[in-house]
C-alpha cells in the first residue's frame, strides 16, 4: 500500500519505518527541512534502539522516502497518517494547530478518496473537527465531490522500545464509523496482526479517549507508588518490600509500580493535563488526575529536598555527579525529564553538576549550551571526579552494577542519592556508603540509639 506520514518525530519516523519494513511504500514528510535533510544524509533526529538500521535499510530499498513536499505526500498515499505533535496549550489543553494544518494540506491536495488517520494523541471530538475542516476546504475549492474517511488510530509505542512496539504491537485500536475505512486499516496492519487478533475496532470518540485513558492510568500507577514511597519513608517501611508484596497480586502485577523521581517525557505530563482540561470543559472535576499531576510535580523535587536536607542547605560551591539525563532509559528524550528539574534546582542553590548519560548528552548540550555549572562528562566514571556525591536519576542498565571501589575513590565522600532504588541499602552500607534512596530508610541509619 502507499502510505504517507505527516510528521517525522518519534511516532512518524518509527511507524513509517515499521510500515516500510513489512513492504508498504511510505513517504514521510515534515516541515522541518533540516531534519529531513539530515535523515536523507543518514543522521537520525532521535535515538531509539534498532531504529537506525531499520531506517537505513528501508530508505536504501526505496520503500521509505523522506521529504518536505507535503503536496507530493498527499498524492502518494492511499492512507494519510497524521503524526504531528499535540503539545499543551497555555491552559493545558492539547494544541491542535499542527493536526489541523495537516488536515488542511491534505484537503488542498487530495485528488481521490482518502483514508485520513489520526495517530497523534488528540482530544475526544477531534475526529469530527478534522472531518469538518477537510470538508470546508474541499467545499471552498469546489471539490465537495471528493470523499474521505477520518480514522482515529492512536499510537501506543513506548520511547526506548518504540521499534519493537511498532513491529509487535500489543493492540491496534481503530476508531471508525466506516466499514470501508476499517477494511483499508485492516489491510495496512495485516502484517502486524498475524500472531493473534490485535485489532480492536470501536467508534472514533472511544478510540480517542482510549489513548488518554491508557496514559493517565499508567501515570496514576506511578504517582500512587510515589505516594506510597513517601509514606514508607515516614512510617519506617521499605517501599521495595511493599512493591513486591503488592505486585505478587495478579490483579495489581509488577509492571509500572516502581517508585522514583516522577514521570516525564512528552506524553504523560501533557496527556494528564489535557484530560484534566477536557474533563473541566464538560463540568467534570478530574479529582484523581489532578492528584496524579500534583504528586508528580512534588516527586520531581524529592531528590533535591533530600540533598538539601543532607547538606543542611549548604549547596553553594558543591559539585554533584549526575547519572542519567533522559526521562527514562534507552532514549535521548529530555522533554519534561526529572533531571532538568533537579539540575535547575541545584544550579539555583549554587551547586555544579557533572552529568553523564549514555545517549542524551547532545540533547543536554542543545538545551543548556555552555554554562560554568554544567560539565557534560565523557564517561560515567569521569562524572564522579571530586564530586561531593553521586545522584542517580535515570535507571540505565550501565548504572546498575558500578565499580563501587572506584566510586568511593573518585567521590569526595562515599555518598549516593539514588532516585531509582538501584542498589541494596544494606550492601552499600557495608561498603561504607551513605545511601539515600526513595521510599526506604537512609543507610546506615540509627536504630535504638546505635548505628545499624
Ligand atoms: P515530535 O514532536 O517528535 O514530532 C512531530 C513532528 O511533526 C515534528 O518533526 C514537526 O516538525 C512535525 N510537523 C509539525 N507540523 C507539521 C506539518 N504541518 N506537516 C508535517 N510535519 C509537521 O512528536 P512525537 O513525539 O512523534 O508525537 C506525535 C504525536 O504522537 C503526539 O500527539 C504525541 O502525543 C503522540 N504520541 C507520542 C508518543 C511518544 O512516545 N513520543 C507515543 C504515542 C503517541
Amino acid at each position: 500500500m502507499n502510505v504517507s506520514v505527516f510528521g517525522i518525530g518519534y511516532v512518524g519516523l518509527v511507524q513509517g519505518a515499521a510500515l516500510a519494513e513489512v513492504g508498504h511504500s511510505v513517504m514521510c514528510v515534515d516541515v522541518d527541512a533540516a531534519k529531513v535533510q539530515a535523515l536523507i544524509e543518514g543522521t537520525l533526529p532521535i535515538y531509539e534502539p534498532g531504529l537506525k538500521t531499520l531506517v537505513r535499510e528501508n530508505y536504501q530499498s526505496g520503500r521509505l522516502q523522506f521529504g518536505t513536499d507535503l503536496a507530493a505526500a498527499v498524492r502518494h498515499g492511499d492512507v494519510q497518517l497524521i503524526a504531528v505533535g499535540t503539545p499543551p496549550d497555555e491552559d493545558g489543553s492539547a494544541d491542535l494547530q499542527y493536526v489541523l494544518n495537516v488536515a488542511e494540506t491534505i484537503a488542498q491536495h487530495m485528488d481521490r478518496y482518502q483514508v485520513i488517520v489520526d495517530k497523534s494523541t488528540v482530544p475526544v471530538g477531534t475526529g469530527d473537527v478534522v472531518r469538518a475542516r477537510i470538508a470546508e476546504v474541499l467545499a471552498g475549492n469546489g471539490r465537495s465531490d471528493l470523499t474521505f474517511d477520518v480514522i482515529s488510530n492512536p499510537e501506543f509505542l513506548k520511547e526506548g522500545c518504540a521499534v519493537d512496539d511498532c513491529m509487535r504491537p500489543d493492540r491496534i485500536i481503530i476508531g471508525t464509523d466506516s466499514a470501508h475505512a476499517e477494511e483499508v486499516m485492516r489491510e495496512l496492519y495485516e502484517p502486524f496482526n498475524r500472531n493473534r487478533e490485535k485489532i480492536i475496532v470501536m467508534d472514533i470518540r472511544s478510540a480517542e479517549l482510549t489513548k488518554y485513558a491508557a496514559n493517565c492510568m499508567l501515570a496514576t500507577k506511578i504517582s500512587f507508588m510515589n505516594e506510597m514511597a513517601t509514606l514508607s519513608e515516614k512510617l519506617g517501611a521499605d517501599i521495595e518490600m511493599v512493591r513486591h508484596g503488592i505486585g505478587s497480586d495478579p490483579r495489581i502485577g509488577y509492571q509500572f509500580i516502581y517508585p522514583g523521581v516522577g514521570y516525564g517525557g512528552s506524553c504523560f505530563p501533557k496527556d494528564v493535563k489535557a484530560l484534566i482540561h477536557a474533563a473541566t470543559a464538560v463540568d467534570i472535576d478530574a479529582r484523581v488526575l489532578k492528584a496524579v499531576e500534583a504528586r508528580n510535580n512534588e516527586q520531581k523535587t524529592t531528590l533535591f529536598s533530600k540533598i538539601f536536607e543532607h547538606f543542611d542547605g549548604a549547596l553553594q560551591g558543591k559539585t554533584f555527579a549526575l547519572w542519567g539525563l533522559s526521562f527514562k532509559p534507552n532514549t535521548d528524550d529530555m522533554r519534561e525529564a526529572p533531571s532538568r528539574v533537579l539540575m535547575e534546582a541545584l544550579w539555583k542553590a549554587g551547586a555544579r553538576v557533572q552529568a553523564f548519560d549514555p545517549k542524551a548528552m547532545e540533547e543536554a548540550q542543545r538545551l543548556y549550551g555552555e554554562r560554568e555549572d554544567l560539565t557534560l562528562a565523557g564517561t560515567k566514571e569521569a562524572a564522579l571526579k571530586n564530586a561531593d556525591a553521586l545522584i542517580i536519576v535515570t535507571e540505565w542498565q550501565t548504572f546498575r552494577a558500578p565499580d563501587f571501589d572506584l566510586l568511593a575513590r573518585q567521590l569526595k565522600q562515599p555518598l549516593i542519592f539514588d532516585g531509582r532504588n538501584l542498589f541494596d541499602p544494606q550492601r552499600l552500607g557495608k561498603r561504607g556508603f551513605t545511601y539515600v534512596s526513595v521510599g526506604r530508610q537512609t543507610w546506615p541509619h540509627v536504630v535504638d540509639g546505635g548505628m545499624q
